[in-house]
C-alpha cells in the first residue's frame, strides 16, 4: 500500500474509520447528499469486535507510520 495520509485506527490498524455526518435527500439524483462531516468517529473493525464500547482509535496519518499530531491538525 502506498504511504498516503488517510483515516486509520491506531487500535487495530483497519482503514474501515467511520465519520458521523449529515446527510440530505436529493429526489433529483433519489442518493443522498453528504452535506458535512462531523468530528465524531469511529472503528468498524473495533465496534464490531467488542460489544460496542471500544470503538477502536481512529486518527489521520500514514497507516504504520507514528504521527506528531492527531486529528490531521498541524500543531
Ligand atoms: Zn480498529
Amino acid at each position: 500500500m502506498a504511504h498516503k495520509e488517510t483515516w486509520y485506527c491506531n487500535t487495530c490498524g483497519g482503514l474501515d474509520v467511520r465519520h458521523d455526518a449529515v446527510a440530505r435527500y436529493n429526489p433529483e439524483t433519489s442518493e443522498f447528499d453528504n452535506i458535512a462531516v462531523l468530528d465524531d468517529t469511529w472503528c468498524e473493525d473495533c465496534m464490531e469486535a467488542s460489544s460496542g464500547e471500544n470503538v477502536g482509535d481512529p486518527a489521520f496519518g500514514i497507516p504504520g507510520v507514528t504521527n506528531e499530531c492527531e486529528d490531521g491538525e498541524l500543531t
